[in-house]
């Protein structure tokens, strides 16, 4: 207990215990925080669904029907329908023999990866191999905890590197081999290059399991992903990814082929231990799905919008590092600059996080714009002029 306390005063010595605002309205691109609007350029929605009419009506007709809670696991308690419906849309929109459906990608990823790292080892079995998990260094937190509980051995490749990839793959060809990455990444938003991962998994016999928890719904055709992108789902083994991000729901999925996700459904202690997504939920995430294939330009104009800021933050100076994408960083470098940007970035009413160690490296703090759809070209330019502004004030 002690040692709990001292922890927390040390963070809050530090002065950067993150600050967590109450927002008083729905997420559009402004929101309300104590009786005052701000721009908001933190928000992982996208393409705005959450507030959108269709995927309200979705949410109170489930509601309607079904209740609000799911009541248990799945594998206790049964399944609803609209479960195993949502299952085979998603997996037909992924482009996959079958899928599915979890409470969220953190369990999703923390606990799928030990079973495809180790197989039927959860049975009480000792597997009779060693798998060796390749890791981009710069994967999200879920995949690097599943990987840890996994237990298996692990060799981290730098950002993207395939040079370096394929000389750890040559060195640990005798493992069984696991490559993971996530599609768009979380802090850096550029792209993992797909087609170079899926010539390095075939030529050393890997398996490949790609996150798309922000590539679903905002890129490839009518939002279908990367691996769409690159045009290489059916040479990606397993591809998992979320409800949470521009779909405006809740829940994370897997895909893969009928039998791998046969096993999941008996293997995974995410999916077997914990209560399913409620109704509402899964009506939300079907709606968001139906609303993508109907409209199959939303990914291509939230990416206009994100070019149209990036450039013009490239063109002031900044580096946005290598974004590809709706996730724009622009790197501060010092993290008590970064924070300071943050406060000024506040002071005119614009919402982005300062992104600092341990989701970057100490020296790469930086701020996070993330552009919705929703976002008017106004908004962006104030974000522009603003960005501008405390630039030359703090002489960056
Ligand atoms: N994977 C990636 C790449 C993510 O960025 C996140 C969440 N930020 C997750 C998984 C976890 O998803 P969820 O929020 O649904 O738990």
């Amino acid at each position: 207990m002690q040692q709990l306390l001292k922890s927390i005063q040390e963070i809050e010595k530090l002065g950067n215990y993150p600050r967590i605002d109450t927002i008083e309205s729905s997420l559009g691109p402004k929101v309300k925080i104590d009786g005052e609007d701000y721009y908001l350029f933190s928000s992982n929605g996208y393409l705005g669904l959450s507030t959108h009419p269709q995927c309200k009506v979705a949410a109170i007709k489930a509601i309607e029907k079904y209740g609000t809670g799911s009541g248990a696991s799945r594998v206790v308690s049964g399944t609803y329908d609209i479960h195993t419906e949502l299952e085979n849309e998603i997996a037909d929109f992924k482009g996959k023999e079958s899928a599915m459906v979890l409470t969220s990608g953190y369990s999703a990823n923390v606990s799928l990866i030990p079973v495809l790292a180790n197989s039927f080892s959860i049975f009480g079995k000792k597997p009779d191999f060693k798998t060796m998990i390749f890791s981009d260094e710069y994967n999200h937190a879920s995949i690097i905890d599943g990987i840890k509980l996994s237990g298996s051995a692990v060799a981290i490749y730098p950002h993207r590197n395939m040079g370096v990839l394929e000389k750890m793959l040559q060195k640990h060809n005798s493992y069984r081999k696991l490559i993971i990455t996530d599609s768009i990444f979380s802090m850096d938003g550029d792209i993992a290059p797909l087609d170079k991962l899926v010539e390095l998994k075939k030529k050393y016999n890997a398996m490949l399991l790609i996150d798309e928890a922000h590539a679903t719904g905002v890129i490839g055709k009518n939002g279908k992903g990367v691996a769409n992108y690159f045009n290489v789902t059916d040479d990606v083994d397993i591809i998992m990814g979320t409800f949470s991000k521009a779909l405006g729901s809740i829940g994370a999925y897997v895909a893969s082929t009928a039998k791998i996700i046969k096993l999941l459904k008996v293997a995974v202690r995410g999916y077997v231990f914990s209560t399913a997504l409620p109704p509402s939920d899964l009506a939300v995430s079907r709606e968001a799905i139906k609303i993508l294939k109907d409209n199959p330009e939303l990914g291509n104009e939230l990416q206009k919008k994100s070019s149209f800021l990036r450039e013009s933050l490239n063109q002031m100076g900044f580096s946005t590092l290598g974004s590809q994408t709706q996730i724009i960083p622009i790197l501060i470098g010092d993290t008590m600059m970064a924070l300071q940007f943050q406060s000024e970035l506040r002071k005119r009413k614009i919402i982005a996080p300062c992104i600092q160690w341990p989701a970057v490296p100490r020296d790469k703090s930086r701020i996070r714009f993330s552009v919705m759809l929703t976002h008017s070209k106004e908004d962006i330019e104030y974000l522009i002029n603003s960005c501008q502004k405390i630039k030359d004030d703090l002489h960056i």
